[in-house]
């Protein structure tokens, strides 16, 4: 089969031909239909993630069609349209059954742990347990577009924070996964403040819903400055980065007893920022949260936003892409430039 395959960190990203993946006797082979162009893919690649080693096929974001089940998987059958959490759990551990497989400690995540879907065939271990049916009116690219970052702002929002109608929510960073966030708080009610640099980004966040937007160059102090925007400070605030300064400037945003989310993966030199205990989580008792995938029983509830059509995933998918050209897509995140999400749609 056909996939997007670097040999080394950083080597050029090229459609090479590799072998087929085997099918688990519990799990599926699902033929890749869409696969999401993520930041993370971008960590993978140029050797940030501690859990890649090269040669790899990244590419977490998938949605496509099952082709192949092994002898113990029970629930799929070949055809079903499907997608998957990024990150594939066990379904036996006291984690699974206990309802949090984010956590489950025998994980495989797509795309990091093992090879990813930026090609044309993925195996799925433990399918009953991991795989996701997916609703006839949504299309590949749709759900693709879905995996990881919407996802994930949905954990954030509405497990984690527990994001309430009327409540502020400041995101700092509209990549892909802050302006899913902005329209999945402005479905649910809240009233939401995006923060970023970049103007065509946070253009694209009011035209997602965002109430206000501040633009983060110049400012001296962007936390102060969102406490004035919102009267007082954020109820719940996001870093969609993972870098110090938007971290500080997320829980600085924050009003008394506001949630912090840690939504953005800190790597590198961001992987132990200083935290105001005093100040913030003593003094102002401000909460600061992690939160990382989600469960595949949670899907339906986001899938129920969209199929009440409260949440249009459609609007972030701002280029769509064949495989050979993920390569490029992913070199571009270099530099902090695009806006919304990049998706190939056209993988065999
Ligand atoms: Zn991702
Ligand atoms: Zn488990």
């Amino acid at each position: 089969m056909k996939a997007a395959l670097f040999t080394a960190f950083r080597s050029p990203i090229a459609v090479e031909e590799v072998a087929e993946p085997e099918c688990p006797r519990d799990g599926a082979v699902v033929r890749v239909r869409a696969c999401g162009v993520c930041r993370s893919d971008h960590h993978a690649w140029i050797g940030l993630d501690p859990d890649v080693s090269a040669p790899h096929v990244a590419g977490h974001e998938f949605a496509g069609v099952v082709e192949e089940t092994g002898p113990d998987c029970r629930r799929w059958k070949k055809g079903d349209r499907v997608t998957a959490p990024f990150i594939l759990a066990c379904g036996e551990c006291d984690d699974c059954r206990g309802g949090d497989p984010t956590v489950c400690n025998h994980q495989h995540v797509i795309g990091f742990t093992g090879w990813g879907a930026f090609a044309e065939r993925l195996a799925v271990p433990h399918a009953d347990f991991n795989l996701v049916h997916l609703p006839d009116a949504l299309g590949f690219a749709e759900a693709a577009g879905m995996g990881c970052r919407v996802t994930t702002s949905f954990r954030a929002l509405v497990d984690r924070a527990q994001v309430r109608p009327g409540e502020w929510v400041a995101v700092h960073g509209c990549g892909g996964v802050g302006l899913a966030a902005i329209m999945i708080a402005t479905a649910i009610g809240a009233r939401v403040v995006a923060i970023d640099i970049n103007p065509e980004a946070l253009s694209m966040a009011k035209a997602l819903g965002a109430e206000a937007t501040l633009d983060a160059r110049g400012v001296a102090d962007v936390g102060l400055a969102v406490r004035e925007l919102t009267g007082g400070g954020a109820q719940v605030s996001l870093d969609g980065l993972g870098v110090t300064e938007t971290f500080h400037n997320s829980v600085r945003s924050l009003r008394k007893l506001g949630r912090h989310v840690q939504i953005g993966m800190p790597l590198g030199k961001h992987m132990s920022p200083s935290v105001p205990l005093l100040e913030a989580v003593y003094s102002r008792q401000i909460s600061i949260l992690g939160t990382r995938g989600i469960a595949a029983s949670r899907f339906s509830a986001l899938l129920g936003l969209i199929e009440a059509g409260r949440l249009d995933v459609s609007k972030l998918i701002t280029k769509r892409i064949e495989l050979d050209g993920v390569g490029a897509a992913i070199a571009a995140m270099d530099g902090y430039t695009g806006v919304g999400i990049t998706v190939a749609d056209r993988i065999g």
